[in-house]
């Protein structure tokens, strides 16, 4: 059976206020889901400012799409939201962002490397940057799982980030830690040679993540 958040509104809710208070978006950009017990996923609304959300402003869809309750539209990702929750059944939760930094590396079509050991324990090694597709599309989805095979996180080429997890906290954790990392990497590459983790100790990471994300 696929994993699923327990609670899964409250902790939609408490991640998108955390998105916006962190700088990991601006606006009304950027949005959450979590799969619940009988399938359905829970997700945060299209364009509403995270300030003002309430747990009434959510919306629960079916993993085809339909809304199945709620008063609002779904975010306008929701394919991307669907296409990471059909493709991974040991991931409950999937949050889209817009950070400055991972942005950076997405306009570049560059990967943020694996050369910070936490990186590689937490998100699996190199986060891969996806081939374009235009937001909102079942492309973006298709492109996004390619780009997350034995990963945490994958950039969204001209757009941003997309990370999925067990849970809106560990997925939360994968965004901030993507963003820092791209960060440190910019600052670093100005000071000269960006080195990356030896292979061995990125393979062994690697199984480490693989045994944090089956066993969380
Ligand atoms: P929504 O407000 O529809 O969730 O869209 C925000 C976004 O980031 C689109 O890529
Ligand atoms: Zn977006």
């Amino acid at each position: 059976m696929a994993r699923y958040v327990e609670d899964a509104p409250r902790q939609v809710l408490s991640a998108a206020k955390e998105l916006l208070a962190k700088g990991l978006v601006e606006g009304t950009a950027g949005n959450i889901s979590a799969r619940q017990e009988d399938g359905t996923i829970c997700i945060t609304p299209s364009s509403l400012d995270y300030r003002e959300m309430t747990l009434d402003d959510l919306v629960v869809i079916s993993p085809t799409g339909e809304v199945v309750s709620g008063h609002r539209s779904p975010s306008s990702e929701k394919l991307l939201h669907l296409a990471c929750m059909a493709a991974f059944d040991d991931i409950a939760s999937v949050i889209h962002s817009h950070a400055v930094y991972a942005s950076m590396f997405a306009v570049a079509h560059r990967p943020v490397p694996a050369c910070i050991d936490e990186f590689s324990v937490y998100i699996g090694g190199d986060v891969r940057c996806t081939e374009y597709a235009m937001s909102g599309t079942d492309e973006l989805g298709e492109q996004a799982v390619k780009a997350l095979q034995g990963r945490g996180a994958a950039l969204i080429a001209n757009h941003g980030m997309v990370a999925v997890a067990p849970t809106p906290d560990k997925a939360m954790h994968i965004t901030a830690l993507v963003e820092r990392t791209a960060q440190i990497v910019w600052g670093a590459s100005q000071l000269g040679e960006v080195h990356h983790l030896p292979e061995k100790v990125d393979a062994s990471f690697a199984s480490v993540y693989e045994y944090l994300r089956a066993n969380s």
